[in-house]
């Protein structure tokens, strides 16, 4: 007879990995956040497939050129429309994205709700972009969402890329070792996470409230439920005015 643990391993096995395409002028950028910990242990595991594509390999002339100068002057350079054109040509003809997504200041604000709506698709593209960003063009015609992970502005779409990515896989199911860990974070139910401790239960004189060593599990609920209210009150007020319309 299969153990609970086997079924869900099967179950695992038999839909299919999420897809994560990324493109970048710099994918050396991304060697590290994808080839540790979790998000290794989720690719080794088969959970996800995340693939950096070099923008550069797509460029159509000897010197590898993805960016040019921007028309009416300025400063900075322009990622050009043909390479990023040629690098989505060649993954759309593989097969179909639910979204393609650039990353940029402008976009759409990413949060918790967002990322639970991705993770549930099946193959998306991140565009990292660079200097100036990319030619208006491509965000006319190739793409389908643009995404911002914050109201600051980086030098390039590769640490936000790395932050979508990981947003996303960690709700992938089979990713964490305990499934419902996710669900307890921050921003799922419009609540912040109570606080967690761990031994030594006193240091220098600070106590672990005694709740949480009492091995009432009622209490400690009650508690953990009391103290994501309060902090949400005190930190992010809005998530508790806020209509939950997702
Ligand atoms: N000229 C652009 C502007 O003022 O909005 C900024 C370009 S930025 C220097 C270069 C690239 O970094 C962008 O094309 C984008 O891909 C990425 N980037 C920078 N900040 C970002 C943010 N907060 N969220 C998402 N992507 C960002």
């Amino acid at each position: 007879m299969l153990t609970f643990r086997k079924a869900c391993w099967t179950f695992t096995c038999m839909i299919k990995a999420m897809r994560i395409d990324i493109i970048t002028i710099l994918p050396q950028l991304l060697e590290g956040p994808f080839n540790h910990s979790i998000l290794k242990r989720a690719r080794d595991k088969g959970l996800v497939e995340i693939e950096v594509h070099n923008l550069r390999d797509y460029a159509t002339n000897k010197q590898k050129q993805v960016d040019d100068y921007a028309f009416g002057g300025g400063a900075g350079m322009v990622m050009m429309i043909e390479p990023i054109d040629r690098c989505l040509q060649h993954l759309q003809s593989q097969r179909q994205y639910d979204e393609i997504i650039y990353l940029s200041p402008d976009g759409e604000r990413f949060d918790q709700p967002m990322a639970n709506r991705l993770s549930t698709l099946q193959n998306i593209v991140l565009l990292a972009g660079h200097y100036k960003g990319v030619d208006e063009r491509v965000r006319q015609h190739l793409i389908t969402k643009e995404i911002s992970i914050g109201d600051y502005v980086l030098t390039g779409g590769e640490l936000p890329a790395a932050v979508v990515t990981d947003a996303i896989v960690r709700l992938l199911p089979g990713v964490l070792s305990d499934e419902t860990s996710a669900l307890t974070d921050s921003f799922q139910d419009d609540l912040l996470a109570p606080p967690v401790y761990t031994r030594p239960a006193e240091y220098k004189g600070w106590q672990v409230p005694d709740v949480l060593l009492s091995g009432h599990t009622q209490k400690i609920t009650e508690w953990r439920q009391q103290q994501a209210e309060e902090r949400t009150r005190q930190r992010r007020p809005h998530l508790l005015d806020d209509e939950n319309d997702n």
